[in-house]
């Protein structure tokens, strides 16, 4: 099976296995989409959403977060580790937005890049979630899956992405990404995947691999 035929099968799957494919932070305004991935880095979605449901009540603007104290920033964002990083971050980000971007998210990964803290990842993700663009957001559950299911040697996020980009069709990038997050937690999980309910368990290169 070409590395194609695999990812066209694995698109197919997971769209029957979730067909609502939702990004799991909690957001209302796109500002908010930003900063709570911004927090997500080596935390849960589960953890971002109980810290940002206060945060965001506390900073109901874009200016609000720039202009916050950063101390008391800091305390506020402290659950989701890092703080004192992810805590500047976020108000030279706001900052950033409002005075260069009139207070929008950009719509390239070019200007997106340009903003404190913000990686391909988390750009990727705005552009998927809030542009309707093509994304990959190579993070560490899709980089574990698309390379036990052989779509990719590579573990290096920029590499993932650039291998996939070339295999998921354009306009179901995004979804398949939330999707494989899912999936993820579900199935196909770091330590033991649960290969004998996997749907993808006759095209994946790994499971292959621990038959024989
Ligand atoms: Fe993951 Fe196992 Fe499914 Fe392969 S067969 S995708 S390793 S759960």
């Amino acid at each position: 099976m070409t590395k194609r035929e695999v990812a066209k099968i694995a698109v197919a799957e997971l769209e029957k296995l979730y067909p609502d494919a939702e990004c799991s932070l909690i957001y209302s305004k796109p500002y908010e989409l930003m900063i709570a991935a911004r927090l997500s880095a080596q935390c849960t979605d589960a953890r971002v959403n109980i810290v940002t449901k206060e945060l965001f009540k506390k900073y109901t603007t874009l200016e609000a977060f720039a202009d916050a104290d950063l101390k008391e920033l800091e305390e506020d964002v402290k659950p989701c580790g890092f703080y004192k990083t992810k805590a500047k971050s976020i108000k030279e980000m706001a900052g950033q937005l409002l005075n260069n971007y009139s207070g929008e998210i950009p719509d390239t990964m070019e200007d997106l890049l340009t903003l404190s803290g913000i990686g391909r990842k988390t750009a990727n993700l705005i552009m998927g979630d809030i542009w309707g663009k093509p994304a990959i957001v190579a993070d560490t559950h899709f980089i574990r899956i698309t390379g036990r299911l052989g779509l990719t040697k590579n573990t290096d996020p920029y590499k993932v992405e650039m291998d996939l980009v070339k295999l998921i069709p354009p306009e179901k990038s995004s979804d398949f990404c939330h999707r494989i997050v899912q999936f993820g937690r579900d199935i196909c999980k770091s330590r033991r995947p649960f290969c004998e309910k996997c749907p993808l368990s006759e095209c994946c290169k790994y499971y292959k691999k621990q038959k024989t």
